[in-house]
């Protein structure tokens, strides 16, 4: 495994951590904590969950307590969120997960899910920072962090106002350019990072043959590919894997431990390869982003991303919208295109985004029409 320091902290943690939301049968706790203990036992040291992922905090509560026998010899560090808005939901939130995790302490707290600016600074407003900060002192959170799904010039701006210990972001191989400029404002003024979805959304294993270039080496498979690619990113502290079973956690390990600097050659060259093979896809290169109807055309393409590579399953575009992006399907973004066309002059790959668009508007629709009937 590889090491690295998180920010200022002076903390080592693994460059591969596991990502807590994707445990593949969450009715079987135990194998869910066998997962946890056998990803520690492999050398990962930094688990990040959240209050809102499902059973998640709680099947790291049943890991944490058999690894807490081990802590003091072989550290681990956890990290968690909160989507609260007000310093008393916030309190509540740590309250929760501490009980659940059997912890007395939270190492990296995150204000979860940074969308725009503008509910950053409502949380702000609302004593959201003030309230960390409490909590910092009182020994229940050893580092304040956020999380974002903004473009990278947005996160410059939200980094350049308070000074959080880290960054925690979704990035892989699929939307490097979009947020290349946060990873680089956070490693210029040393916080930790940490990629979430490296493997976008599951989506390079799903398709490895449209992936395939991320190969540079002829031993390797793809998802050591996209996870080496962001080991060579040294502004990067850790590289989220959401683990499901143990199969995944070997390949993780093994990305890790055959892990060999990747030239500037093999880099130009990916990232070309990248340009041809996304041929239809967003590259979330955020050009489009200045829609006159506050429309999130660069989150509308990355789901439709998800359509075209699931054979235009429409369940894959929604679960992208509902919980990588927030957006549920009773959002106005979805009616209220105007077709002014302005995003399509924009677009670096000439996409037909307002076709694209109104297909969307379609799927969407049938699954409110299924909702409601349910
Ligand atoms: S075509 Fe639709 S999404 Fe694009 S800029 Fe115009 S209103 Fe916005
Ligand atoms: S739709 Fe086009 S301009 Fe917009 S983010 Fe995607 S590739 Fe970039």
């Amino acid at each position: 495994m590889i090491y690295n320091e998180y920010g200022k902290t002076g903390i080592k943690v693994s460059a591969i951590g596991m990502g807590g939301m994707r445990f593949e049968n969450q009715e079987d706790p135990e194998a869910c904590a066998s997962l946890m203990k056998a990803a520690y036992d492999s050398g990962i040291n930094y688990f990040d969950t959240a209050i809102g992922y499902g059973k998640s905090e709680e099947l790291f509560g049943i890991a944490i307590k058999e690894m807490l026998k081990t802590r003091s010899k072989k550290p681990f560090y956890i990290a968690t969120k909160t989507g609260g808005g007000t310093a008393e939901a916030v309190r509540k939130d740590l309250e929760v997960s501490l009980k659940r995790m059997n912890l007395d302490y939270i190492d990296f707290y995150h204000v979860w899910c940074i969308m725009s600016l503008d509910k950053y600074r409502e949380r702000v407003k609302n004593g959201v920072i003030r309230e960390l900060e409490k909590m910092k002192a009182e020994g229940l959170v050893k580092h304040i962090c956020v999380s974002t799904h903004m473009a990278g010039a947005d996160i410059k701006t939200l980094l350049s106002d308070y000074p959080f210990d880290g960054l925690l972001l979704g990035y892989s191989i699929m939307n490097f350019a979009y947020r290349t400029e946060g990873v680089q404002a956070a490693a210029d003024a040393k916080m930790g990072v940490v990629a979430m979805n490296p493997l976008g959304g599951g989506l390079i294993p799903q398709n490895p043959e449209q992936f395939n270039f991320v190969k540079t080496r002829d031993d390797e498979t793809v998802v050591e590919g996209a996870l080496r690619f962001l080991l060579n990113d040294k502004r990067l502290t850790v590289s989220l894997v959401g683990l499901s079973n143990k199969k995944q956690l070997e390949e993780a390990i093994s990305a890790a431990d055959g892990f060999r600097p990747i030239s500037k050659k093999d880099i130009s060259s990916i990232r070309e390869k990248l340009k041809k093979s996304f041929n239809e896809l967003c590259t979330n290169c955020g050009y489009c982003d200045s829609c006159p109807e506050k429309i999130p055309v660069p989150r509308m393409m990355d789901a439709y991303n998800h359509y075209l590579l699931n054979k235009k399953n429409p369940d894959s575009m929604i679960n992208r919208f509902k919980w990588h992006w927030g957006i549920d399907i009773e959002n106005e973004y979805f009616t209220k295109c105007t077709q002014c066309g302005l995003c399509e002059k924009k677009c670096t790959q000439k996409l037909p985004i307002r076709e694209r668009l109104k297909t969307i508007r379609k799927e969407v629709e049938i699954a409110r029409e299924k909702k409601k009937a349910s």
